[in-house]
């Protein structure tokens, strides 16, 4: 799961980014409305996280900006206003659900995943390539009935490429789905996840080609 974090504390920010990664969530953080309508464009998050008084405006002024560019969006509003009325004008706005500052960042997580769960947003659940299976509502990989042990960035790529199997996946968006716009990136790294993914999915019938100068292509064996 990937998700945008809407926030202009930087305290704040980074206390959830760290709560938010040892649940596996690449979190990509901006400051300000005008940064998170920019990331959003990026079609590449599956749940938005909106804090309300940013530098440039109410957070929830962001939400119909994120709904045409996405339409089944979940988000969720995070905001020291938490009176009734505020919580209720949240609502209105189309946020998904609202929770007050300060919050238990478990109940974070359990809303965040209780969003992502409902109806409309459960997309086809599993893709099978070769013997690979790849449960994408429970995010984990099997191979021939057994769970493959993944790290979490090799998780994270394989989840890219076989969500676009049979398509070259550019290095820039492989690059993006395995890191939040702020881990430093080593040059030759993604490689490295790939080139042990590889060995991971050997005898699966599945064969990830290196495109070179473009990118990684996945699909079953030929
Ligand atoms: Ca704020």
């Amino acid at each position: 799961m990937r998700i945008l974090l809407v926030e202009d504390e930087m305290n704040m920010a980074a206390a959830l980014t760290a709560t938010l990664s040892r649940h596996n969530i690449v979190v990509d953080h901006v400051r300000t409305l005008e940064f998170a309508e920019e990331a959003c464009r990026s079609g590449l998050h599956d749940a938005v996280i909106l804090d309300r008084k940013l530098p440039d405006g109410d957070g929830l002024s962001l939400i119909p900006v994120l709904r045409r560019e996405q339409a089944g969006l979940p988000i969720i509003v995070l905001s020291a206003l938490g009176t009734l009325d505020h919580r209720v004008a949240g609502l209105d706005h189309g946020a998904d659900d609202y929770l007050a500052k300060p919050f238990s960042t478990d109940e974070l997580v359990a809303r965040l995943r209780a969003v992502m769960r409902r109806p409309a947003r459960i997309e086809e659940s599993t893709i099978s390539i070769g013997l690979l299976r790849f449960n994408l509502t429970a995010r984990y990989a099997e191979l021939a009935g057994k769970p493959l042990d993944l790290t979490r960035r090799e998780l994270l790529a394989l989840e890219l490429l076989v969500r676009r199997s049979g398509r070259t996946v550019p290095r820039s968006a492989l690059e993006e789905a395995v890191y939040g716009y702020d881990d430093e990136i080593a040059s030759n790294s993604l490689d490295a996840h790939i080139s042990r993914l590889r060995r991971k999915l050997s005898g699966a019938g599945v064969e990830i080609h290196g495109i070179r100068g473009l990118g990684y292509l996945l699909r079953a064996a030929q």
